[in-house]
């Protein structure tokens, strides 16, 4: 099976869009929360993402936002004014979508959650907040987002490894039968690690290889309709450079 695993979409249309077309045919999606919040396209972001084939889906704290679950007080003021522009525009059909994501789910080799196990909603970014993941994961690999940060924890017979690794041009890791692994493969729509390329996962389940790749894609064109949509403009400069 190949597996696409997308995180943090954030309404970037054209960033999901060359992720789509670099991915070629998958058989199943997984995706790690946050589909809407900063960019211009909730709607048709949230409609690519339901058509996946397979689609297993969690929320992130910017979809919950976006529908009334989750307290605004929580973020920023950018952030904040885009969640409440977002609430505006989304579909009834979108919004019920959203609205029933579960918070981790379970399949086969994988966990997914947005954040961390304990808090869904927290940041996954050290070697301390990965220990906690691991003692309640079931499974040998974890999928998070939230951070926008491409990168992952590995633990070899029972010890967290203390260097993660960083994979902001991307890379391969194999999946050793006996270890675990907590992956992050980036901010798909807003890449936070200085990398300003898109960023998404491929799992290939039978070579047991997760491969995150770095996609170029036309940041002005977002940068645009978020100018003209009246979104704060810090959210679109940071799209330049990846931070
Ligand atoms: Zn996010």
């Amino acid at each position: 099976m190949r597996y696409l695993i997308l995180a943090d979409v954030h309404s970037n249309l054209e960033a999901l869009g060359a992720v789509l077309d670099d991915a070629g045919r998958v058989d199943a999606a997984l995706c790690l929360g946050d589909l809407v919040g900063y960019g211009p396209d909730p709607n048709a972001c949230v409609q690519r993402v339901r058509a996946l084939p397979d689609l297993s889906c969690v929320a992130g704290n910017h979809d919950l936002a976006a529908v009334g679950g989750y307290d605004v007080s929580w973020f920023n003021s950018h952030a904040r004014e885009a969640v409440l522009w977002t609430q505006q525009q989304l579909t009834a059909e979108n919004r019920d979508f959203l609205a029933h994501l579960p918070l981790t789910r379970t399949l086969g080799p994988f966990t997914l959650v947005h954040g961390t196990l304990p808090e869904p909603m927290e940041y996954l970014s050290s070697q301390w907040e990965a220990r906690a993941t691991f003692q309640e994961m079931s499974t040998p690999l974890c999928l998070v987002g939230h951070t926008h940060i491409a990168e992952a924890y590995t633990q070899a017979n029972g010890v967290i490894m203390p260097q993660h690794q960083a994979l902001l041009d991307g890379g391969e890791i194999k999946l050793a039968a006996r270890d675990r692994y907590i992956v992050n493969c980036g901010g798909l729509g807003q890449p936070r690690d200085g990398n300003p390329r898109a960023a998404y996962g491929l799992y290939d389940s039978r070579r047991r290889v997760l491969s995150v790749r770095r996609v170029e894609y036309d940041i002005p064109a977002v940068q645009d309709k978020m100018r003209r949509a009246g979104l704060p403009p810090m959210l679109s400069d940071r799209l330049t450079h990846g931070r």
